[in-house]
């Protein structure tokens, strides 16, 4: 059984928590989803979600709590959405804590005011069709480092990266009824603890 934890410090947590389910269910894993808020909860997890919210307020609780710490000693596969993308990357266009395990920089709100929130399909290399995304004051990644790859773009500006365990999302997928990104990253957290 895998332990899947969705970081609950702020933003849009339970909405990732019914998707990373119904992922579970669909491709027939034995797992438990809990939401999880200290870095004893996050220890026990073999994969972690961090979602959309602000994410120079999710970064200063997950340093406050020594997350990033054990996420990095216990090498545990994250995937980051909106905010959880920024968190991932090395650097941003502001001066705020990060997780710095992506080698890219990221651009927040990297879509201008007039599209501070859309949705487009998008083609993601790793899936045969497209993918519904939902964007809401989205950031953009670029500067992506060796290793590091781009899985999918938009307007020409990169908005899914993957790096050995990690996966990094401009758009939302919890805010959608397609539960292939979940089951994409639940398959990199089995192939981590296989
Ligand atoms: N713009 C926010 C940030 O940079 C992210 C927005 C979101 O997660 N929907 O923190």
């Amino acid at each position: 059984m895998i332990k899947i934890g969705i970081l609950d410090l702020q933003g849009d947590v339970s909405e990732h928590q019914m998707m990373v389910k119904n992922a579970v269910n669909k491709i027939n894993l034995n797992a438990e989803v809990l939401k999880v808020k200290t870095s004893s909860e996050v220890t026990e997890c073999d994969g972690i979600i961090i979602s959309g919210g602000e994410s120079t307020v999710i970064g200063r609780l997950i340093k406050e709590n020594s997350i990033d710490n054990i996420i990095k000693e216990n090498q545990i596969p994250v995937l980051g959405t909106c905010a959880g993308m920024v968190l991932l990357g090395q650097e941003t266009d502001y001066d705020q804590p990060l997780l710095g395990l992506i080698p890219m920089k990221v651009k927040r709100n990297g879509f201008g005011r007039q599209k501070l929130s859309f949705e487009a399909d998008l083609n993601i290399n790793t899936l045969k069709t497209p993918y519904p995304g939902v964007f809401i004051r989205a950031p953009y990644a670029y500067d992506v480092g060796d290793g590091a790859v781009e899985v999918g773009q938009i307007h020409g500006k990169i908005i899914a990266v993957a790096y050995e365990h990690h996966l990094a999302t401009a758009f939302h997928p919890e805010l959608t009824n397609d539960t292939r990104i979940h089951e994409y990253f639940l398959k990199e957290v089995l192939n981590c603890v296989e």
